[in-house]
């Protein structure tokens, strides 16, 4: 065991190490060698070290450079060195953090965590908390406890009596919110379709006023952090009608729910502290390993009545809080370790910087292709960049140019309607070098495909 977790652990560096100089999108040979993989099942043992050999000769080189420094897809956050090293040991630790009685580390550990993350992120010390498998899990979370507090209010036990017959609930969501939202309603029978939809701006902000009068059970999606933009829908006053009109308000804040940590992004964050529930991803911003999502609620026993699981087997009576009573897993490795990891490891002041950087980087990405002619789309408010460079055919094949060169990626989207290169900057080990390196490669392909104009002007008309 000493010699096979020693030698592994050497790959890993060496695969960390090799990040720099490698391409980030694997190379087609690289693809075309994980047909080594593909093998009858061994009729016999095979030492660990030769598994480990064959994961690591096939299997690095056909990764994608996540964990690197010019990685820019997605909303994808590097592992932290504190968060990836406390993976390993929890996963040497092995334990499955249901219950407290059974698995106390893992549980206190994700308990003090809870309490950091709630302070450090300015949500009510009292609010519940579930550590899940990521933002769609979350959303679904939370949105679980909402279903419960607004139909109990009515009258009726959803735990109980599930949905049939149960009065309606009314949910009201922006049209730009993310597709996980749309699937956790549908797993909650609440539907995906059947959902009164918002219009939203230029930024894909929820329009308030286009906010119906409402009555009876009613759930509100709000976003902090569209996917493509980084804007936030305008929390304010989509909190005051909830409040009004007595509806659960939930937000949706994958990423951008840690601009909270930042003092300086508080003009975007200001009453995000008022909903009801919060969902958002340890994985992207706190730049800890996959699977880490994080759900929040306010009234913690909301989300206990609907998550809570007893069985005679089961040691749950504790005066501690136990994990499984918040979360819709029962067994479940102690996803909280690495949070609690990077948190510790970063403090109050590292996290705020983690995420200001990303976002002066950002911003820095945009001014260098507004300097070179090529249309920023959105309003760079966080760490999102929507770069277009002409039409739909051109942007994609400078997209695709820069993959294949390998220094760094980023992937494409359609924003309303026009077709654009989408950056995120949301890795602790990207560096100023890092976006300079990237940016001179990036616009050093577009000038290639494209003849640079000044279309910004034109735009604006
Ligand atoms: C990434 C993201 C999700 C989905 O998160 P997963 O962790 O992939 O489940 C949901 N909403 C928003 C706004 C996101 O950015």
């Amino acid at each position: 065991m000493r010699n096979l977790l020693q030698t592994t652990a050497t790959r890993a560096i060496d695969y960390l190490e090799g990040l720099d100089t490698r391409s980030v999108a694997p190379t087609a040979e690289a693809i075309a060698r994980l047909d080594r993989f593909d093998e009858p099942l061994p009729d016999h043992l095979t030492d660990p070290e030769t598994v480990l050999q064959l994961l690591d000769e096939i299997g690095s080189p056909a990764t994608i450079g996540m964990a690197g420094a010019r990685f820019f897809g997605f909303v994808i956050g590097g592992s932290l060195p504190a968060a990836l090293a406390a993976n390993w040991l929890a996963s040497a630790w092995d334990q499955n953090s249901a219950l407290y009685r059974v698995t106390p580390g893992t549980a206190r550990l994700e308990q003090i965590a809870l309490g950091w993350l709630l302070d450090v992120l300015h949500l009510p010390a009292t609010a519940g908390g579930a550590f899940v498998s990521g933002a769609t899990a979350a959303n679904f979370t939370a949105l679980a406890a909402a279903r419960h507090t607004v139909l109990s209010r009515a009258g009726w036990d959803v735990e109980g009596q599930g949905l049939f017959g149960a009065p309606p609930i009314t949910v009201v969501i922006g049209a730009e919110a993310h597709p996980t939202l749309f699937k956790a309603l549908g797993l909650l029978g609440l539907g995906r379709q059947r959902v009164i939809k918002i219009p939203v701006d230029h930024q894909g902000r929820m329009r308030p006023e286009a906010l119906p009068p409402l009555a009876g059970p009613t759930i509100i999606c709000a976003q902090a952090g569209n996917i493509n933009t980084g804007a936030f829908d305008p929390i304010r006053e989509v909190s005051a009608y909830a409040r009004q009109i007595g509806a659960w308000l939930h937000v949706d804040g994958a990423f951008g729910l840690w601009a909270l940590a930042t003092p300086s992004l508080a003009h975007l964050t200001r009453g995000l502290e008022r909903a009801d529930s919060w969902a958002t991803d340890a994985h992207k911003w706190l730049n800890v390993p996959y699977d880490s999502g994080l759900a929040f609620v306010r009234e913690a026993e909301a989300l206990r009545a609907a998550m809570a699981v007893a069985a005679d087997y089961l040691p749950t009576v504790t005066a501690q809080r136990n994990p499984s009573d918040y979360t819709p897993e029962l067994s479940r490795r102690g996803r909280g370790v690495e949070v609690w990891a990077a948190l510790r490891s970063l403090g109050r002041s590292g996290l705020a910087d983690l995420i200001e950087r990303n976002c002066c980087y950002a911003q820095r990405f945009a001014e260098g292709f507004d300097a070179a002619g090529y249309e920023v789309l959105n309003d760079v408010v966080l760490n999102q960049v929507l770069v277009s460079f002409g039409d739909a055919a051109t942007t994609n094949r400078v997209i695709a140019d820069i993959q294949a060169d390998g220094t760094c990626w980023a992937g494409g989207t359609v924003w309303q309607g026009q077709t654009a290169m989408r950056i995120s900057v949301s890795s602790w080990a990207t560096t100023g070098a890092d976006v300079e390196r990237s940016l001179e490669v990036m616009l050093r392909i577009a000038a290639k495909q494209t003849k640079p104009v000044q279309v910004r002007a034109a735009s604006a008309v």
